[in-house]
């Protein structure tokens, strides 16, 4: 079976489009099986587990199966920003990222170029090359794929981004997200356990486990609060997470009335009450601020993060 084999009749996603993007016929996430990459470079806007002191070596794919109208990616997720990579320039480029001593490898939005991660997973281990491998998703996942996931990655860092099933179906159109996602999240506990070490200072990366993320919508504390009170009744009080604050409006906004102003401060206060009252114990949150230094601009070719190169 050859890596091109899976794009085949594409079944890589809850989506089930079933296209084949070797013709280059797109499904919903809207890449071929032309692997297309926007950034591949050290980042230090993860959270300190991941960012540690010298950065999390992240590799930005094209597309999105998930299609969220408020992408703070929306540059590559629904633009497709990015350039086309060949298997080889994908090992070479990883291989010298790898070599830049950054604490892991992090790919964001990894499920719809799987096949091609799966195979250069093969080959960093075919070299020695021994490095955290962190699979950095919307949450969105066949649940019936975490083990494949898992055998090649170390850390899952996935969204859990909707409890609500028709806010689900309004930002990404399939209100089923709550369901899928839980049942991927449920897998990848069950696989790698919670994150590990936990130091919010950074001074240890993390190398193994599992850490969920929640941005904070505006004019929706609800969706919030109940995803709050599902990953403790599935989870317990010891689950890490990382509750952002972070979202700006961007242009896919336009239309959404809620979501045309930032976050406020009372809304993410409200939020953060819960996290206090329910007891989490490993938790990251953010400070509110109007725009982040992380927020990217996928149109720079250096680094689409100006909060990196404030770094320098
Ligand atoms: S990876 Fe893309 S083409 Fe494949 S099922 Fe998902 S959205 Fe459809």
């Amino acid at each position: 079976m050859t890596v091109l084999d899976a794009y085949k009749n594409c079944t890589l996603c809850p989506r089930d489009c079933k296209v084949d993007r070797t013709q280059g016929v797109l499904g919903v996430c809207g890449e071929s099986s032309i692997c297309r990459i926007s950034f591949i470079g050290p980042h230090f806007g993860e959270e300190p587990s991941f960012t540690g002191t010298l950065g999390s070596g992240t590799i930005f794919f094209s597309g999105c199966s998930s299609r969220c109208f408020f992408c703070q990616n929306y540059q590559i997720s629904l633009q497709h920003e990015g350039r086309t990579f060949s298997s080889e320039q994908l090992f070479s480029e990883v291989k010298a990222l790898a070599a830049k001593e950054v604490h892991n490898l992090n790919f964001v939005t990894p499920d719809h170029f799987w096949p091609h991660i799966q195979a250069l997973c093969a080959e960093l281990t075919k070299m020695g090359i021994k490095i955290p491998k962190i699979f950095n998703s919307s949450g969105y996942q066949r649940p019936e794929l975490i083990e494949a996931y898992a055998q090649c990655m170390d850390i899952f860092m996935p969204d859990f981004k909707f409890a609500e099933p028709e806010l689900a179906k309004q930002c990404m159109k399939d209100e089923q997200y709550p369901d899928i996602a839980l049942k991927a999240i449920r897998e990848m506990v069950r696989l790698k356990g919670f994150l590990q070490p936990w130091d919010p200072t950074g001074e240890q990366p993390a190398r193994q486990g599992v850490l969920i993320r929640h941005l904070v919508l505006p004019g929706h504390v609800e969706n919030s609060l109940k995803v709050l009170r599902l990953l403790h009744q599935e989870f317990g009080p010891g689950i890490p997470l990382s509750v952002m604050s972070q979202f700006c409006p961007v242009p896919g906004c336009s239309g959404h009335k809620e979501f045309q102003k930032g976050l406020q401060a009372g809304e993410y206060e409200q939020v953060l009450g819960l996290v206090k009252a329910l007891g989490f114990e490993r938790v990251y949150v953010q400070e509110l601020v109007e725009k982040t230094a992380f927020l990217p601009d996928f149109h720079d070719p250096e680094d689409p993060f100006p909060g990196n190169r404030q770094r320098e």
